[in-house]
């Protein structure tokens, strides 16, 4: 695709992006063209003139799942900065929602690990409506909300991810899934379509989305919350984060790199935790090295950029990673964060 073509129909487009600077990780090469949308018609317009002239996209929030591949992408970054949140309604009678799943959380050796069972509690029948446009950062988010009096994002701290990236993955917080609050998400699918998902109509599971496995793209969410202990929520919200700074690293990264293993998983092999920090801690690769990059000395499933990183050096401590692993336990580690080949049809 020729810039000046693709220029006309999107003005605003520019080209040969460094994509390190839009990942949290800051690794990447460059993207043949990069856009940013800050409204919505932008965000869909983007899409929708992609999809015409054909040519690839990819859709960025912020950067925090992403290792960006050392070649760039061929093709069109256009990054969701489309922010925005109101209360729809107070709801007339407060609703009990039932979880549908649990994050495998599984807190290891109480010196070591990040612990939670302290924090943890039942959150309060919700009785508010909130919309929130997919661009929003989740942290501004979770302040705004517990301003309004609203719990319920207080276990997602910390977390630099937008919404969309969230509801994509269904992010896990303790031991809560995003899920647990959504009540129905607007798609634009990938015939162009405009669908509204109420939350019985998908799966959600941790670490997925049937939105993800069906390459839709979040423009909003709709969220339910409740006016509870809001001095409980500000604790939670405020402790859980320091917690976290005090055994996970927070810049340079990426969240973690693999997915926790289910309990169903690590009762076969008697293994204390599913963990999988424990795993590789345990394979005695914490602090291990591979060029410009570093298994995390804070937390071993945390991979960090000393600086000079490359994404081949990550792929690389990740072969090793799952290697050692495997040979240690028979088990298997999948990836958490998402690995964006420089070529391919994604949406
Ligand atoms: C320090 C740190 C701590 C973290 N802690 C946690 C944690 O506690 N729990 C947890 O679950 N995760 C955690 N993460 C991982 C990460 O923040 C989450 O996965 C987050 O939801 C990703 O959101 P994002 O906007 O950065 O998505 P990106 O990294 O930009 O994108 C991730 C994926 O989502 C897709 N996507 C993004 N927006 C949309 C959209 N609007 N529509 C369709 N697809 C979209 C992208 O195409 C891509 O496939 C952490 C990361 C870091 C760096």
């Amino acid at each position: 695709m020729n810039f000046e073509i693709l220029k006309k129909f999107l003005p605003g487009v520019r080209e040969n992006v460094l994509l390190k600077d839009y990942s949290t990780f800051r690794i990447g090469g460059a993207a043949d063209f990069f856009y940013q949308a800050t409204q919505e018609e932008e965000f869909l317009k983007a899409i929708k003139i992609s999809r015409e002239l054909e040519v690839p996209f990819f859709v960025l929030g912020r950067g925090s799942n992403i290792l960006f591949a050392d070649e760039g992408f061929r093709g069109l970054i256009i990054r969701n900065n489309v922010a925005g949140m109101k209360i729809v309604k107070r709801l007339k009678k407060a609703v009990k929602k039932e979880r549908e799943g649990r994050a495998h959380y599984a807190p290891g050796h109480p010196e070591k690990y990040l612990q939670f069972s302290d924090l943890d509690y039942s959150q309060e029948p919700f009785d508010t409506e909130i919309e929130v446009s997919s661009g929003t950062s989740l942290q501004p988010l979770i302040q705004w909300l517990l301003k309004n009096g609203l719990c319920g994002l207080q276990w997602f701290a910390g977390i630099p991810g937008s919404l969309g990236g969230g509801v994509i993955y269904n992010i896990h917080g303790g031991t809560k899934l995003l899920s647990d609050y959504i009540k129905e998400v607007t798609v634009l699918d990938n015939r162009n379509y405009l669908k509204k998902v109420k939350k019985e109509e998908t799966s959600f599971a941790y670490d997925f989305s049937q939105i993800q496995k069906e390459k839709s793209i979040v423009l909003k969410a709709n969220l339910l919350f409740s006016r509870g202990d809001l001095s409980r929520a500000k604790f939670v919200y405020q402790e859980w984060w320091q917690r976290k700074l005090k055994v996970q690293p927070q810049t340079n990264c990426l969240g973690s790199t693999f997915k926790n293993f289910s309990l169903a998983e690590v009762q076969k092999i008697g293994a204390p935790t599913g963990s999988a920090g424990w795993f590789i801690d345990q394979a005695g690769l914490k602090g291990k090295i591979v060029g410009g990059v570093q298994v995390s000395e804070k937390h071993a499933n945390f991979i960090v950029n000393l600086g000079p990183g490359k994404a081949g050096d990550v792929k690389k401590l990740i072969k090793i990673i799952k290697e050692k692993v495997k040979n240690k336990f028979g088990m298997t580690l999948r990836e958490e964060i998402l690995i964006l080949p420089p070529q391919k049809k994604l949406f």
